[in-house]
């Protein structure tokens, strides 16, 4: 049977950034087709909050790891977590999760964490979809580091 890949949908080219800039990884893309594995795409955010959105950042609050927008401080965690979820209810039998790295959705162990002031704190955490599928243990990968390690 086929390897299923969750894949961040960005990584495929699809206009769904912040900002609506195309930011895909053809290299990972044409990697993961020459395998053979079956690519299950999603894009929490774009689902969630549309394109273009404001964009977001983790930050530490003393309530744990939030999304929150970069301006408006809108916390939009559980909308991510929520569709993230879902994703993976729907999608039981993924084998690899490979994220955009340093999303603070998608990347895997390169996620950037600010402090309520603007501090960075870390740049090697999960987003938080990514966080979700760390916690139902199965296997990760930010999309800069696939190619090196499958
Ligand atoms: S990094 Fe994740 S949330 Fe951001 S555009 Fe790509 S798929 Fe969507």
């Amino acid at each position: 049977m086929r390897k299923k890949i969750a894949l961040s949908a960005c990584l495929a080219g699809k206009n769904c950034r912040y900002n609506g800039e195309l930011k895909g990884n053809p290299e990972v893309v044409a990697h993961l087709e020459k395998e053979g594995y079956e690519i299950i795409e999603f894009c929490p955010e774009d689902t969630c909050f549309g394109t273009p959105r404001e964009a977001m950042d983790l930050i530490q609050t003393d309530e744990g790891i939030k999304a929150l927008t970069k301006f408006s401080n809108e916390d939009r965690t559980l909308p991510v977590v929520e569709y993230a979820e879902r994703f993976f209810t729907k999608h039981p039998d993924i084998d690899l999760f490979v994220g955009k790295a340093r999303s603070p959705s998608c990347g895997v162990c390169t996620a950037l964490l600010y402090d309520e002031e603007g501090n960075l704190l870390s740049d090697t955490e999960a987003g938080i979809m990514a966080a979700e599928a760390q916690a139902r243990d199965i296997e990760a990968v930010d999309d800069e580091n696939l190619t090196k390690s499958h």
